[in-house]
Formats: C-alpha cells, sequence, structure tokens
C-alpha cells in the first residue's frame, strides 16, 4: 500500500534527518553514513532508531 502523496516530502529520517525513500514496505534513510530501513506497518511509517533495521 504506498504511503500518502507528499507524506514522503515531509518525512525525515530521525537519526540524521536525511529524506527517506520508499521501498517495498520500508523506508530506507539515504544519508550516506546512515541507511537506517524504518518498517512500515499497516501503512504507517515508525520512525524510531529502536525499531529500525541497520543496513548490513
Ligand atoms: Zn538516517
Amino acid at each position: 500500500m504506498p504511503l500518502e502523496a507528499g507524506l514522503l516530502e515531509i518525512l525525515a529520517c530521525p537519526a540524521c534527518h536525511a529524506p527517506l525513500s520508499e521501498q517495498e514496505a520500508e523506508l530506507i534513510c539515504t544519508g550516506q553514513d546512515c541507511g537506517l530501513a524504518y518498517p512500515v506497518r499497516d501503512g504507517i511509517p515508525v520512525l524510531l532508531v529502536d525499531e529500525a533495521r541497520r543496513p548490513a
């Protein structure tokens, strides 16, 4: 389920404040030194560093 149009534009990574990129069921931080992947549950982004998946 795509996120509401315009929502991505106002969302930023809580760790580094870089823009986020929607990929499958996650929002990926575009920060070069960050790259955390935030889950989207029931269409609602969970922008919590504790819930984010660390890049490999
Ligand atoms: Zn980040």
